[in-house]
């Protein structure tokens, strides 16, 4: 039996899409690192998915974007249905649709290659340990079945959704359940049709249908095409529609898309996505956590990957500085926390209070919000670029009294706008050391609250 070596600079749990650019770029820096991930190696990229990536990571991270036969085809970017599908908003932000398994692998390969110390496929993070001041490695179950502790400087934890070391971290800062109403549990179908009846349902863009009282609670359904033949469809919705999502899925998805007789279903699975703003803290003494860990997809669309893979970049960047300043503690590791909000945080943030009211709102509300033009094209595109939201309400108004005369709406809409602009401005003010963070905490729990209050329309908690 071969002896894993035991001593790192940094060990990053799961080689996933951000674990792997975790310890790709930590290792480009000179850092020693161990990559550990529970899969087998062959398998680690076979991920539940909708399997499209922002064309922007790759020129952000400078490296290269999916070719040959991991890249399947590139989308102009998303089409946003209403929930009677008359009316639709266009988001163009382009995206390649990627056969995710050797994109999994490419990303772990050259990760591997970048000069990793270790590498152990098959390997479950039982959980952390800890010296006096803080996570100093973990326990891991080998391969073999034996048990040992690997101990580093920074634990890097990119183990996803469920991570068991964020679940069982002993830390006054870290969530460690994330609440239901927060997560979206999904089905999705990759179907290959015969080449002669190829797709032709808006081959260029991603198509998304809201459709909160009937085919999506909770979600959304999508429609990916992926090539002219192969169509990645699914449903998201509440967690506790657990028992009932094959169901929802066959009736509003399968069989309202594939229509054509002599389809192959090449993969049919499900999974569970995190949609809501970052971890209020991504770190603690001697760990910081990226990904669906830290709860890092984008709440406005699920897009997960490529915000995973600027968070493992970004953990990568502070290790290094803290190995320079050779202090693993919050007070250096808390600049992960300032780059992660001010990168991304502030935009899912704001996001997250357009995913609650597009969640909760009626159908007949959200189709007329998007045919009356009530939001538009340019608004949705400034949330998820820059999560911006200047409705003209002057406008709105007019709208609403040409229309059918909505107050109810009108009022809701004014109500989302303050919130939103509560949101920004505390997360414009995010804390630059952990000192001020129990305030800041405090804060950004009750206005949650107050807003989970105000458009949840069910029991959730
Ligand atoms: C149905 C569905 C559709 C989606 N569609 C899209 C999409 O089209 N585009 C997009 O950008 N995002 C999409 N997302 C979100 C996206 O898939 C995730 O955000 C992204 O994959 C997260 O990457 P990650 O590396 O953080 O975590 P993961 O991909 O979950 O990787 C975690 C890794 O950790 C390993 N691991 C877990 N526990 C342990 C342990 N204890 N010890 C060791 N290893 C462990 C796992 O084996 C895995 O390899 C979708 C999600 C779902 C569920």
């Amino acid at each position: 039996m071969e002896i894993p070596k035991l001593n790192f600079d940094v060990i990053i749990v799961g080689a996933g899409t951000s674990g792997t650019i975790a310890a790709r770029f930590a290792a480009q820096q000179g850092l020693k690192v161990c990559l550990i991930d529970n899969n087998t190696k062959s398998d680690i990229g076979t991920k539940v998915c909708g399997d499209g990536v922002l064309a922007t990571i790759f020129n952000f991270l400078h490296i290269n974007p999916p070719k040959g036969n991991e890249l399947l085809s590139l989308k102009r970017g998303f089409r946003i249905y209403s929930p009677d599908q008359k009316s639709w908003l266009t988001i163009k932000i382009p995206l390649y649709f990627v056969d995710r398994l050797r994109f999994g692998q490419r990303l772990l390969n050259e990760a591997i290659d970048s000069g990793i110390d270790q590498f152990l496929d098959k390997t479950r993070a039982i959980n952390l340990t800890y010296n006096k001041e803080g996570v100093d490695g973990i326990k891991v179950r080998l391969k073999s079945g034996s048990k040992v502790d690997l101990k580093s400087k920074i634990v890097i934890d990119a183990s996803g959704c469920y991570s068991t070391l964020r679940r069982t971290i002993k830390s006054t800062l870290i969530i460690n359940e994330i609440p239901k109403r927060d997560l979206v549990l999904c089905f999705r179908d990759i179907v290959k049709l015969p080449s002669e009846s190829k797709l032709t349902h808006d081959l260029d863009y991603c198509t998304l249908i809201i459709d909160p009282d009937k085919r999506s609670p909770g979600g959304f359904i999508w429609y990916f095409p992926k090539s002219e033949t192969i169509i990645n469809i699914g449903l998201g919705t509440f967690i506790q529609y657990n028992g009932s999502i094959k169901e929802y899925f066959q009736k509003y998805v399968f069989d309202y898309f594939i229509t054509q007789p002599n389809f192959n279903i090449i993969s049919s699975a499900g999974g569970v996505v995190p949609l809501r703003r970052p971890l209020p803290s991504c770190a603690d003494n001697g760990i910081m956590f990226v990904g669906d860990a830290a709860c890092h997809v984008d709440p406005a669309n699920g897009g997960g990957i490529d915000v995973g893979m600027r968070a493992g970049y970004h953990a990568a960047q502070v290790a290094k500085k803290a190995l320079v300043a050779n202090d693993y503690s919050l007070k250096t590791l808390w600049e992960y926390n300032s780059i992660i909000m001010s990168d991304f945080g502030l935009k899912h943030a704001a996001s997250d209070i357009i995913r609650l009211f597009f969640q909760y709102k009626p159908s007949k509300d959200l189709n007329f919000i998007i045919k009356k033009n009530i939001l538009t094209d340019i608004d949705i595109s400034k949330l998820w670029f820059h999560g911006e939201l200047d409705l003209n309400f002057k406008a709105t108004i007019k709208k609403i009294i040409k229309g059918i005369t909505r107050p109810r709406l009108l009022l809701e809409l004014k109500s989302l706008m303050k919130y939103m602009n509560n949101v920004i401005d505390l997360y414009k003010h995010y804390p630059n050391s952990v000192d001020s963070f129990k305030d800041w905490r405090e804060k950004e729990t009750s206005l949650f609250e107050e807003i989970y209050s105000k458009f949840i329309r069910t029991n959730l908690s």
